[in-house]
């Protein structure tokens, strides 16, 4: 839906300084980026082929490799470990163990197939349980013992969000706002039997839950990693009436912990600037490659391909570094591809700790996550607003290069910091802009496909793709050019630390 009101007051709240854009019309080289390479491109990245790069598996090792292969063959400069295009780093995992032991009574439960825990946190519990019914009764006593409850909805639905399907997030709101009335009330674990929603969502969650947790893999992140907890289960609903009838029973948890390190990658490469005083400069233009891998099933397809999410951001990189070769800007442009996003911007963290250029010489990061969806005249510009904006300057530029290319109506709803989604907080822009890089996030926003085996090659607007990475190149031919780079606003602070 195009939301033009709050487009017109948004664009007229900033006035235009002439001074700060070098270059207005857009530069010849823009034909590189043509409409024909992005669907090529993406066709094969967002394929089944790619099965949806997975951080941490070879999947996303070959993704990197084939991106890396384009950069060579566009021309771009590797500026990666060793001469080559890869930035390496090590993502550890930590799950909880399908030899875990759950008995109730006599009965052992299996783990992901009979119960599903959430966390990864070792736990060693034996005592006895007791029924709570939905956990509404306070004057149940549930110290010390393993309280046995009926899952019931969540205050509020647990619908807010598009993560997941509907039925995963009341599941999981439902077993966090339950799971911990009933640990705050001294229970040492929790027990709760699906009802009709959350038994559909249960193999989902035990799917996710088994994988466990991603973190980069060093001693900083390490002493971050909060400490055990209470348990909380899920039960298959197909087990409640046993379960309800053993409780009194003694019951057993015992929850290994495993961990592993894997190698993720960030893919890094250059084209230099052209003029003497400058090119030490970048304009860092970010994708993340990795996707979700191959998960359940949803509907007959299992490969959760992110051709949207974020393919279309890796393919117009590749189609702005083709324009960038063919006329190089006064300073220099830094491609960044970052692994791992979807473990938690594990990549962008690294990158930031470890800068393959001086962080200060990054004058701006122009992010790009999901532009290839939704109404054909609309897209969102993250950070274009306080309390997300930390530079006015490269706003502007933004705009006037927007109108200079795909004119789209900016959404600024996605920005807001009372939008539900929380968008700004959910790609690899932020950690340099809470490094006080100025940085925007180019998007046009989530869909009913998003995270899902649906988002593929063929839902994606072709058209609205190629104008999306014009302004994209546009904004980033701007800051490159213009004679003095776009300064941070003073008291820039986000609303979440
Ligand atoms: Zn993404």
């Amino acid at each position: 839906m195009l939301r033009s009101a709050a487009v017109a007051l948004l664009v007229m709240s900033f006035t235009v300084d002439s001074r700060l854009v070098a270059q207005t019309a857009p530069p010849r080289a823009m034909s590189a980026i043509t409409q024909t390479d992005l669907r090529r491109d993406l066709t094969l990245l967002g394929g089944d082929g790619m099965r949806g790069r997975e951080a941490g598996t070879i999947d996303e090792l070959k993704a990197s490799v084939w991106i890396a292969e384009q950069l060579r063959a566009i021309g771009v400069e590797p500026m990666g470990d060793a001469g080559s295009y890869f930035q390496w780093f090590n993502l550890r995992r930590t799950r909880v163990g399908a030899s875990s032991l759950v008995r109730v009574g006599t009965r052992d439960l299996e783990m992901w197939r009979d119960v599903a825990v959430t966390g990864t946190a070792p736990a060693d519990v034996s005592g006895s349980t007791v029924w709570a019914g939905d956990g509404r009764d306070t004057t149940i006593d549930v110290r010390g013992k393993i309280a046995l409850a009926q899952l019931v909805a969540p205050p509020g639905g647990g619908r807010q969000t598009s993560v997941n399907s509907p039925e995963y997030r009341y599941a999981r709101s439902a077993m966090q706002s339950l799971g911990f009335a009933l640990t705050r009330r001294g229970a040492v674990a929790v027990m709760l039997i699906a009802d009709s929603t959350a038994q559909i969502a249960f193999s989902g969650i035990s799917n996710i839950g088994s994988r466990g947790g991603y973190r980069l893999d060093d001693p900083q992140a390490a002493a971050r990693t909060p400490g055990s907890s209470a348990p909380v289960f899920l039960v298959q609903r197909a087990l409640g009436a046993e379960l309800r009838a053993a409780a009194g029973q003694p019951a057993l948890i015992r929850l290994f912990q495993e961990s592993f390190t894997y190698p993720s990658v960030n893919i890094v490469g250059r084209i230099v600037g052209t003029d003497a005083q400058l090119r030490d400069e970048y304009v860092l233009f970010s994708s993340h490659q990795d996707h979700d891998g191959v998960r359940y099933d949803v509907a007959g397809d299992s490969i959760w391909n992110g051709a949207d999410d974020n393919g279309t951001t890796s393919v117009a990189l590749l189609a702005i570094a083709r324009a960038f070769k063919q006329q190089p800007a006064r300073r220099s442009a830094l491609f960044v591809y970052h692994g791992a996003e979807e473990r938690g911007l594990i990549g962008s963290n690294h990158h930031v700790r470890n800068p393959v250029v001086p962080l200060p010489n990054i004058v701006a990061v122009l992010n790009g996550d999901m532009l290839g969806r939704n109404h054909p005249d609309s897209a969102a510009l993250l950070g274009s607003q306080p309390p997300h904006r930390n530079s006015t300057e490269l706003v502007t530029m933004a705009l006037q290069a927007n109108q200079r290319t795909g004119r789209f109506a900016i959404d600024s709803l996605w920005d807001r910091p009372t939008h539900p989604e929380g968008w700004y907080f959910r790609s690899d822009h932020l950690p340099y802009a809470r490094a006080n890089v100025p940085a925007l996030f180019f998007s046009s926003n989530l869909h009913p496909e998003y995270h899902t085996p649906r988002d593929a090659p063929e839902t994606i607007d072709y058209a609205k793709l190629t104008r999306m990475t014009q302004w994209f190149y546009m904004t980033g031919w701007m800051v490159a050019n213009t004679s003095k780079r776009p300064a941070l606003d003073a008291g820039f602070r986000l609303e979440r630390e």
